[in-house]
């Protein structure tokens, strides 16, 4: 078994922690009370290789693989978790199109992602009514002689506020009966340019008020019978939960990356603090019950980092991905959790405090146990793989 990264993987893994560490660190703070993302600092994470590190280079892509894409969020979200998913949504939605897209929409999206021209890309899949089971999914695409109508809800779109591109998923079997009827058959998959459709019809809702990553965009969309071209389907036709599953497998890895990543600040910042506040005549660090903290954090954080790497190889080499993906973001989001709680009860009531960056770290990694698929789907899916 060989555990060293290649070169690329190197390389992608450097610039990442050199960009994060200069450039996206110093602008958290503001970031999160703000509640906006710096586009510019998006821009220069595009043009060092950062969005379509997994995506072919003649799209614009790094090409460098799911380990390499994992190392690089992993690497963002020490700095700022709410980067690191939007980051992450767009890699994801930029590898969706350039394995599902016609070559025609292939050639308009990813370049412009990579490249960083446009800044963000948005996963419109959940509804307010369908979360974890997207075949309970109520927005409808009705074909038309011009090409397709879309009218729905869309919630919870990650970067909603800022994206370019949209992929969004509507409900495209004709039989209405089946729409309020929980199926997955009679999904498929849209991509929207922002900038193609009537703002009036393709609507940006309510930016969500969240606990954590408040540097995020969340917000809802409406779709009031939104007019697209025919050429705006994604894939196949009625292929569009396929998709959305195989897109998931990828983003979950990018998922239990980010909160690798920010598990290991958090265990940076609670042992730094450890050895520097002193009570009883000592450092803190030297009591065994602050030890034993720090310990099974390194070692969760360690497991978490081998179920990552696992399922991002596993992808990349296509040797199984799904349960690995779950499996990876289900441990390290539930690891990285557990770091960040007991980090914050190391540094006691300063901990509490918005002095300390650990309180926002303790906020921003909960929601990994949500997003992409519950805690509880992804037990789900991994019970259901054998
Ligand atoms: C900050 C944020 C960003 C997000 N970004 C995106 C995005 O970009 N694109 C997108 O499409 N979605 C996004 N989501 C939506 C996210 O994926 C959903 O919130 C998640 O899938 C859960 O759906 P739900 O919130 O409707 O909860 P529900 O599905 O209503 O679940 C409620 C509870 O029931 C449990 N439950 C449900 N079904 C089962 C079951 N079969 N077995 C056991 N337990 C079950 C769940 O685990 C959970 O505990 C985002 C969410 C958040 C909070």
């Amino acid at each position: 078994m060989d555990f060293e990264l290649n070169d690329t993987q190197k390389l992608i893994q450097a610039t990442a922690r050199e960009l994060a560490r200069k450039v996206v660190r110093p602008l958290a703070r503001d970031m999160e009370a703000s509640e906006a993302v710096d586009t510019a600092m998006l821009r220069a994470l595009a043009e060092a290789g950062l969005v379509g590190v997994a995506v072919q280079g003649d799209l614009g892509g790094a090409d460098a693989g799911a380990v390499a894409y994992a190392l690089a969020i992993e690497e963002v979200a020490k700095a700022c978790a709410s980067t690191a998913v939007t980051l992450a949504v767009t890699n994801m939605v930029c590898e969706v199109v350039a394995r599902f897209g016609s070559p025609a929409q292939r050639e308009r999206v990813c370049p412009r992602l990579c490249s960083g021209e446009w800044r963000a890309a948005s996963f419109a899949l959940s509804e307010p009514e369908a979360g974890s089971d997207p075949g309970s999914m109520r927005t409808t695409a009705t074909r038309t002689p011009a090409g397709w109508v879309l009218r729905g809800a869309k919630q919870w779109v990650t970067n909603g506020a800022i994206a370019d591109v949209f992929v969004v998923w509507a409900r495209t079997d004709s039989s209405a009966t089946n729409v309020h009827a929980k199926s997955t058959k009679g999904l498929s998959c849209f991509l929207i340019e922002r900038a193609e459709v009537n703002p009036s019809e393709f609507a940006v809702g309510r930016h969500e008020d969240k606990m954590g990553l408040r540097a995020s965009s969340t917000t809802a969309l409406e779709l009031n019978e939104c007019h697209i071209p025919p050429e705006a389907v994604l894939g196949a036709v009625g292929d569009g939960f396929r998709i959305a599953m195989t897109a998931l497998d990828g983003g979950r890895i990018g998922i239990a990356a980010q909160a690798l990543g920010v598990g290991e600040r958090a265990l940076e910042l609670g042992v730094r603090y450890a050895r520097e506040r002193s009570q009883f005549g000592r450092p803190i660090a030297e009591f065994q019950a602050l030890q034993r903290m720090i310990a099974d954090s390194r070692t969760e954080l360690d497991a978490a980092r081998l179920l990552t790497l696992r399922a991002a190889w596993g992808k990349q080499t296509q040797k199984g991905v799904t349960q690995e993906s779950s499996m990876a973001k289900l441990f390290a989001s539930e690891a990285a959790w557990r770091v960040c709680n007991r980090m914050l009860q190391i540094h006691g009531g300063y901990g509490y405090t918005r002095e300390f960056d650990v309180e926002r770290l303790w906020r921003d990694v909960r929601v990994a146990q949500i997003y992409e698929g519950t805690s509880e789907i992804q037990r789900w899916v991994i019970a259901r793989s054998f």
